[in-house]
């Protein structure tokens, strides 16, 4: 008794309008919230992830029988165009329907292949919040979960992302057969980068240069390092002597490299190993110790390039060739990072005729940084740090 459709769904209205706990502009009668964005995670359970432009201040969930449905109304919301209405289908969802309902609501229907208990949170993200529906599958309802959960937006940060254009000012990097220089490319890329990372939430990017001039190795690193980046992205055209090698690769930094580094980082820079450290005291430790930190922070910075690499290779494939089919391993100096995921991007090979022409076009040079920004999302999606926006928004 008292679990059927109507009386759940009055239940649940009750909770959330008693809620004066969420954050940002309640959206008045007049507002228009956008859905910018949806996605479904199988985490322990399915979830359904609503992006919104403003504080939805409210949401209306509700159960249906024969067939099981999960019905979300978002009141003065209309979805976004990009938003794919495609055939969702994981766990316990079959499929997932949008439609207008009334002038301005919209209604998302979860189709249901078995019962469901649902719960829902909503969290900031930059601009607006995350709604979070976690889709459990047992027993009945239990509307003690329906509590909207809002963590504090204030102390919550962008993800920093660093791009750096390989080379520059006396440093031409390699030089196509029609006198293109890698500089240029790598700064016009970076610059596309940096123009879409910086529209979307969650992300501040940082350019290492912005301008045709030269900066050392070392002090790239240094300028990421002081920007506070959570991820390095270095931006390079490859060349080789056979003129008809092509395609993108991405490296990350090899082991080998990464242990020299350390090796190097503890007997000559003591002082960075102190502030990677941050207020651990290093003096009193043992030399053993210290490496053993250091090859720590170093693993999971290896694995964490590795993983956000791999991600951008994924996208690069769907725009042209690759040259390598994974990612690859390399010394290079400018991912020495020990506490930042980095990974260089060999965009295409310069000293190929067609890619040259290519990496000049700016069709090419836009796709390369949607690849790229995809790349750095779907990782970030993962990966983000704790206390980013995008960490509290994905769970
Ligand atoms: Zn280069």
């Amino acid at each position: 008794m008292g679990n059927g459709p109507d009386t759940t769904r009055r239940k649940i209205v009750q909770l959330l309008s008693g809620s004066a706990l969420l954050a940002g502009p309640v959206a008045g009668a007049q507002a228009n919230i956008v859905l910018s964005g949806f996605r479904m995670v199988q985490q322990e359970n399915v979830m359904l992830h609503f992006d919104l432009s403003f504080a939805a201040g409210n949401a209306d969930l509700f159960t249906l029988t024969e067939p099981d449905r999960l019905v979300i109304d978002l009141p003065n919301t209309s979805k976004a165009e990009s938003i794919q209405t495609e055939q969702f289908s994981q766990g316990a969802v079959k499929g997932i329907r949008f439609g207008s309902h009334g002038p301005e609501k919209l209604r998302v229907v979860v189709d249901l292949n078995r019962p469901v208990s649902a719960s829902f949170r909503f969290v900031p993200r930059q601009g607006g919040q995350r709604l979070i529906v976690d889709l459990g599958v047992k027993g009945n309802l239990e509307l003690a979960q329906y509590k909207a959960r809002v963590e504090e937006p204030a102390s919550l940060r962008n993800v920093i992302v660093a791009i750096d254009a390989g080379h520059g000012g006396k440093d031409p990097g390699a030089v196509g057969q029609r006198a293109t220089r890698e500089k240029d490319i790598t700064l016009k890329v970076a610059r596309r980068l940096f123009n879409r990372l910086k529209d979307q939430d969650g992300i501040t990017p940082v350019m290492i240069r912005n301008k045709d001039t030269y900066v050392g190795l070392r002090e790239r690193i240094r300028i990421a390092r002081t920007k506070h980046a959570d991820l390095f992205v270095s931006l390079h055209a490859d060349a080789f002597k056979r003129k008809a090698a092509k395609g993108s690769s991405v490296y990350t930094l090899s082991l080998k490299g990464a242990t020299s580094e350390a090796a190097s980082w503890l007997a000559q820079k003591e002082n960075e190993a102190d502030e990677l450290f941050g207020n651990v005291a290093l003096d009193g430790l043992s030399q053993d110790l210290k490496q053993t930190l250091l090859d720590l922070a170093q693993n999971s910075t290896l694995e964490a390039s590795l993983e956000a690499g791999a991600d951008v290779l994924t996208e690069l494939k769907k725009i042209g060739a690759v040259h390598k089919p994974n990612v690859e391993q390399a010394n290079f100096g400018v991912l020495k990072s020990p506490d930042i995921p980095s990974f260089l991007v060999e965009t295409a090979f310069i000293s190929n005729l067609q890619e040259e022409r290519k990496l000049n076009s700016p069709r090419f040079q836009e796709q390369l940084a949607i690849a790229i920004q995809k790349g750095v999302t779907g990782y970030l999606n993962k990966r983000a740090p704790e206390g980013t926006y995008l960490h509290a928004s994905t769970g």
